[in-house]
């Protein structure tokens, strides 16, 4: 299995994204413990490495840490804002380091409104100037977006906005907000509902596919995936048995991951995809198994588009997939019913009730907060505000970064 690891380097961070997952912690790791994790990874045979955050390239032990994952055998990626590597000489060090593939986070190609998600003037032209960086390195680019209750009825138009102006960008990533751990915890307002998001994920999803791009989606149930249940996070790692491994800078430690259900209601027990579907995250107070919907497909095309899809994932080892002989007969490609069954469905999920509290509907403090300073409709000024950050400042160079300020 095409199995990658994650490295939290540090967690403090050079932006404030309003909906974190990760937020600071005064911890880091120093270069002997990466090395022994990264050994670690490579004896479980793990394909590769995502250093991750906080924001890895505050990390001072960042390129040392690529250099011995990438002598080790793995494959070297990163997730990052990308405000540091809007300095072209530190892309290059990085490259030379051995670093093969980036994640940048970005969650809309509206300027103002990237600052108000990321808590931070200028941080969509740091990341542009980082993608026109590395566009002229070996490294490859995935773009990372967070879906949120401010990007959701546009991430087609932020898709657009990629293909026409970073068409070295191939694939892309989105990731549905996570209400349950990190700021976003107490920053409920960022949570999207499953209808907000679900015209402009299908007219997104639509474009990358017709434009020959490849995409995953994570913690988007497959009854609002249409016709790209194949490219669900959750569907793919069930059906190829994939695990991860993410050693977290906090209290969680060391987490192997090996369950990829969520949460599902009832209606899921009539639905055909159920042995295949992440079901729906807890999604804390926006949570609503009401938004979920049977559906009765064949799951077999989509078992055997995972099982054949070589094309987008570097990641990706065409070996056997052990799941495939656990799940109904019917998903090993026999005659019969397609009707999944309860004993296959992913393990590790609650049967949840639609919410009855209607102060989930109507406080407007959960659902109908505006960020101060910031409206929907300022949005028909970006182009302006775009020209006047042109000359956003320069990152801090890496040699005067702040040193972390603990160890583990
Ligand atoms: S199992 Fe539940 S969450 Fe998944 S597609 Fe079916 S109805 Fe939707």
């Amino acid at each position: 299995m095409a199995n990658i690891g994650y490295i939290q380097m540090v967690r403090h961070c050079n932006q404030n994204c309003g909906f974190c997952s990760n937020p600071e912690t005064p911890f880091f790791y120093d270069l002997e413990q990466v090395r022994t994790i990264v050994d670690d990874f490579v004896t479980r045979d793990y394909f590769g490495v995502i250093l991750t955050g906080g924001e890895p390239t505050l990390s001072p032990i960042l390129t040392e840490s690529i250099a011995y994952a990438r002598e080790r055998g793995l494959h070297v990626r990163m997730i990052t804002n990308g405000q540091k590597m809007a300095d072209g000489d530190y892309v290059k060090s990085l490259a030379d380091a051995g670093l093969q593939h980036v994640h940048i986070s970005i969650h809309s190609c509206k300027h103002r409104l990237e600052d108000f998600l990321t808590g931070t003037p200028g941080s969509l032209a740091w990341a542009e100037q980082a993608l026109h960086h590395l566009s002229k390195t070996d490294i490859t680019v995935n773009i990372n977006t967070v879906i949120n209750r401010y990007n959701c009825d546009h991430l087609h138009e932020t898709v657009e906005w990629f293909i026409q102006n970073f068409p070295f960008v191939h694939h892309f990533v989105w990731n549905n907000l996570d209400p349950s751990i990190g700021r976003a915890t107490s920053n409920q307002y960022f949570t999207a509902r499953m209808q907000d998001l679900e015209v402009s994920l299908s007219k997104a999803m639509r474009r990358l596919h017709e434009t020959g791009r490849s995409f995953r989606v994570e913690r988007v149930p497959l009854c609002y995936m249409t016709e790209f249940a194949h490219c669900s996070t959750e569907t793919r790692k069930i059906v190829k048995s994939e695990e991860r491994i993410v050693h977290f800078l906090d209290n969680k430690g060391t987490v192997r991951q090996t369950e990829w259900g969520h949460l599902y209601a009832a209606v899921c027990d009539q639905c055909t995809l159920r042995s295949i579907c992440g079901g729906l995250f807890d999604r804390g107070d926006a949570y609503d198994p009401a938004e979920l919907s049977p559906l009765f497909v064949d799951p077999r095309p989509i078992i055997s588009r995972i099982a054949l899809d070589e094309q987008s994932d570097p990641a990706w080892r065409l070996q056997k997939f052990k799941n495939l002989a656990t799940l109904p007969a019917a998903h090993q490609g026999k005659q019969g019913a397609y009707r999944a069954t309860s004993p296959s469905a992913p393990s590790g999920e609650r049967l949840v009730e639609p919410t009855s509290d209607p102060k989930r509907r109507q406080d407007p403090t959960a659902r109908d907060w505006q960020p101060e300073g910031w409206h929907p409709a300022d949005d028909e000024v970006d182009a302006d505000y775009a020209q006047s950050q042109a000359q956003v400042p320069a990152p801090r160079p890496v040699d005067k970064v702040d040193a972390p300020r603990g160890t583990r």
